[in-house]
């Protein structure tokens, strides 16, 4: 039973992936969806490789199709592509309207659910809507862009995480391949399983605004714990990897990442330089903070090299960083 509605609900997510790539090529998809990504530098290789798509105006465009194509309400609605009008659960109409489309797939290029971008600058509505959690959608299991990218983060031996879903699209037409995106959630353990069954190394590059550097330093502790070698960068204020990459061309932006990748350690304290070197206070608070991230770390003997590193960067005996992490580790045993 729960086979066949698992089975029954990635078909009708196919039929409707199919829907929002054929609507692009309608007159409506073509002068509102197809422009915008243009816009923004996506090619039609890059849309094809994406299933990128495009959700007609309307109140029942999908919910139309999908019934003339023998599927049922309950299947729509427990796929999450419909909605049942508050107050009256017998009228139904489409969850994405009027938007372009991002296929969420698995990690054999089936779509899960998919995520919904506005097209305009109304900020009366929320910028991207997606999917919920659905019997075949679980959201802490998925990786936006895995399956574009698990061949290369094989043969880098290396993944790129960024935060949204245009990153990870924006980064291939850069030439770099071994990317997904958490979409905007923090991390979770499925997800960091998920990326070490291709490699045990992992370079963040969240936004830089304070909302994205508050994610990495999370992300960060979360992927050291999951016993991953974690690297970090940091992209000028208000720039993310897509608008970055655009700003600067491809070239560029490769180069940066290689100038700007630091380990976590460098990563924090290249946070806090000016604070760090002015004011021993905040300096001890910062050697604590860059110790609780090493005390995360499961391999004790990784943890050592790093507590030598630290030594060096911080400036302080390494015998006071192993007293602080054992004190740590007793705490969490
Ligand atoms: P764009 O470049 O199109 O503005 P972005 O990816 O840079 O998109 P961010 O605001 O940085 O957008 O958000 C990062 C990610 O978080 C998005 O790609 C999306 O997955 C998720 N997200 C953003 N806003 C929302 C929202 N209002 N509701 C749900 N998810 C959201
Ligand atoms: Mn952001
Ligand atoms: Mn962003
Ligand atoms: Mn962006």
């Amino acid at each position: 039973e729960a086979q066949n509605e698992r089975e029954s609900l990635l078909i009708v997510l196919g039929f409707a992936r199919d829907f929002f790539v054929k609507n692009l090529q309608t007159e409506e998809g073509k002068s509102i969806g197809l422009s915008y990504f243009k816009e923004r530098g996506f090619t039609p290789a890059i849309i094809e490789k994406f299933d990128l798509g495009y959700a007609l105006e309307g109140w029942d465009n999908l919910l139309k199709a999908a019934k003339s194509a023998g599927f049922q309400e309950e299947i729509l609605l427990k796929a999450g592509l419909i909605l049942q009008k508050e107050g009256d659960a017998s009228r139904v109409y489409d969850r994405f309207r009027n938007r372009v489309i991002f296929a969420i797939h698995n990690i054999s290029g089936k779509p899960l659910g998919f995520g919904a971008r506005i097209l305009t600058k109304d900020k009366s509505q929320p910028k991207y809507i997606n999917s919920p959690e659905t019997p075949v959608y679980h959201k802490s299991d998925v990786l936006y862009g895995m399956f574009q990218a698990k061949k290369a983060i094989r043969e880098k031996d290396n993944c790129y995480l960024v935060e949204g879903y245009t990153d990870v699209v924006s980064l291939h037409l850069s030439g770099i391949e071994n990317v997904v995106a958490s979409s905007g959630t923090s991390l979770t353990e499925g997800q960091i399983k998920l990326i070490k069954r291709f490699t045990d190394q992992v370079t963040v590059l969240y936004d830089g605004d304070a909302a994205g550097i508050k994610a990495s330093l999370r992300g960060i502790d979360l992927l050291l714990e999951g016993g991953l070698n974690v690297k970090a960068v940091v992209f000028p204020d208000g720039e993310d990897p897509d608008s970055y990459s655009r700003k600067v061309g491809s070239q560029s932006f490769q180069e940066y990442l290689e100038n700007n990748s630091r380990d976590f350690i460098g990563f924090k304290i290249g946070l806090y330089k000016e604070e760090f070197t002015k004011n021993p206070i905040r300096k001890a608070e910062i050697i604590r903070e860059v110790v609780q991230s090493i005390g995360k770390i499961p391999d004790p003997i990784i943890r050592s090299v790093y507590a030598k590193e630290a030594s060096g960067l911080l400036g302080i005996e390494e015998d006071i960083i192993h007293a602080e992490l054992n004190k740590i580790l007793l705490k969490t045993q």
